[in-house]
């Protein structure tokens, strides 16, 4: 017999359905002449409900080993429930305890844990209610990715995780190195020459698919990448990681314009698909993490973001009737609270801000007319910050070159990179969205660490 899922046994079971279930225990109650089991399978937020009669076969021994976290497989039939709570429960005819679980010493007791203690059950806690429903939103906000770029005839490629650049020049750069630990190449100086690290060469793990991205987008038009990316981001804050998701759309023949818009049309799209599909889920967000959830996400899904220029959002902080804790001064780069002001109090919606100052952008954004400024784009979102930096690319190749080296970049090893200029190019624009950050925002969750299973943070990376 072939199992089914609880949650499809809770959306469409009905009574007399013969089904076998498989999953681990959430309680046991024994009651006058009944035990109840609650059953857990991790596909629904909720359990379902197994009700066994005392003349059930060895029916106390069993009772005794379906103990809290103990796994089991249930073949039965399905009946209205009597009880309030569910719809529907089962009347089993065979149960198989696999493995039993101690009650004594099970880490996840009965009641509710702090998310910094799960974090320490980093191999248990997926069994609660809260993690439970962040990773199946997390699961429909995937597939709603790739559902929303395939329907479009994006193209998805998979770009190097090895790479030789620094594609933001942020330095927050993690070596790839092939070097033996206990005999590692000296400089002259006598200290580690990290020059030599992979195969005789220097390499990182990547920080952005961008520059890759826009290799394809020059034979595909439209492309994306969805896939892990590392930042050595040396802090602990609740919104980095040093391993995260990130997806980058790249479109040709694409300037700033077509770029807000899509990263508009792509957030709406993942709220909406992630709404129909997890309804139950992001209900228990609402009640229990953030009451905010549900109407973030129709305001998302039925409102138009806001749209200003960086020199307007500088305008708007200066006039802010708040103190920050960093300065606010055209030429600065914005800070997440003064991100969070414009998003979360001013606007109380997404707001794009575009055309930043060129000095506190990456070299290969697009200089606008004033040449002060390029064609960035970042969306911000209330709670978050920024969620997603895009921008037109500088497709003129004197003037990539130009910035490269006001950058004091390397322009030699960027030789393919200019290549894309010299021949065929045309206006092109992406972004790049932090899966994390989005699914921290849909689901209300404080932590980035309590948003992906295994986080990577300078304080945690145990398995
Ligand atoms: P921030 O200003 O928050 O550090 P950034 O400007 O350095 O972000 P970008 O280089 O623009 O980040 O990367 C694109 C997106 O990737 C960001 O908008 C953000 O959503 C996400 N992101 C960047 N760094 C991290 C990180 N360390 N952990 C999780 N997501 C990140
Ligand atoms: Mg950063
Ligand atoms: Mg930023
Ligand atoms: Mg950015």
């Amino acid at each position: 017999m072939n199992k089914t899922r609880i949650v499809q046994i809770l959306r469409h079971g009905q009574p007399d359905e013969a089904v076998l279930i498989q999953g681990w225990v959430r309680t046991t109650r024994a009651l006058k002449g009944f035990a109840f089991v609650e059953l857990n399978d991790g596909s629904a937020l909720a359990n379902l409900q197994v009700v066994i009669n005392e003349d059930f076969p060895d029916y106390e021994a069993l009772v005794k080993r379906l103990t809290i976290g103990s796994s089991v497989a249930v073949e039965g039939v399905l009946v209205a429930s009597q009880g309030k709570g569910q719809r529907i429960e089962v009347n089993p005819s065979k149960i198989q305890v696999f493995g039993e679980s101690d009650p004594e010493t099970y880490p996840l007791q009965k009641k509710r844990h702090s998310f910094e203690f799960l974090r320490g059950l980093g191999h248990l806690r997926s069994r609660t209610n809260t993690l439970g429903a962040v990773f199946r939103v997390r699961n429909a906000c995937s597939s709603a990715i790739h559902q929303f770029f395939q329907e479009r005839g994006f193209l998805w490629v998979h770009t190097p995780l090895i790479t030789a650049s620094d594609c933001e020049g942020a330095g927050e750069l993690f070596s790839v190195t092939t070097l033996d630990p206990k005999n590692p190449p000296k400089t002259p100086q006598g200290e580690i020459d990290y020059s030599q690290d992979f195969f005789g060469k220097p390499a990182y793990l990547t920080v952005s698919g961008q520059l890759e991205a826009e290799i394809m987008a020059m034979a595909f038009s439209d492309v994306y990448t969805f896939g892990p990316t590392f930042r050595a981001e040396n802090s602990n804050t609740s919104r980095h990681l040093a391993e995260f998701w990130m997806v980058e759309p790249e479109m040709a023949f694409c300037d700033l314009q077509g770029n807000m818009d899509l990263a508009e049309a792509f957030l709406k799209h993942i709220f909406k698909t992630v709404l129909e599909q997890c309804p139950e889920d992001m209900e228990f967000f609402n009640q229990r993490i953030d009451q905010t959830v549900l109407a973030t996400a129709d305001n998302i899904i039925n409102n138009q973001f806001e749209r200003i220029s960086y020199t307007e959002a500088i305008a708007f902080l200066e006039k802010a009737d708040r103190k920050f804790e960093y300065p606010v001064e055209w030429g600065l780069d914005l800070q997440s609270e003064h991100e969070r002001y414009l998003a979360e109090e001013l606007f109380k919606k997404p707001v794009i801000v575009r055309d930043y100052p060129k000095g506190i952008k990456a070299f290969y954004m697009r200089l606008n007319d004033d040449n002060q400024t390029v064609a960035a784009m970042d969306v911000l979102a209330p709670k978050i910050g920024e969620i997603i930096g895009g921008s037109q690319r500088e497709e003129r190749l004197d003037i990539l070159e130009q910035r490269i080296q006001d950058n004091q970049m390397p322009l030699e090893e960027l030789w393919w990179y200019r290549d894309l200029r010299r021949y065929g190019t045309v206006p092109h624009a992406g972004f790049g969205l932090g899966f994390e950050r989005v699914v921290q925002f849909m689901t209300g969750m404080g932590n980035i660490r309590d948003v992906i299973p295994f986080p990577r943070t300078p304080m945690n990376a145990e398995f």
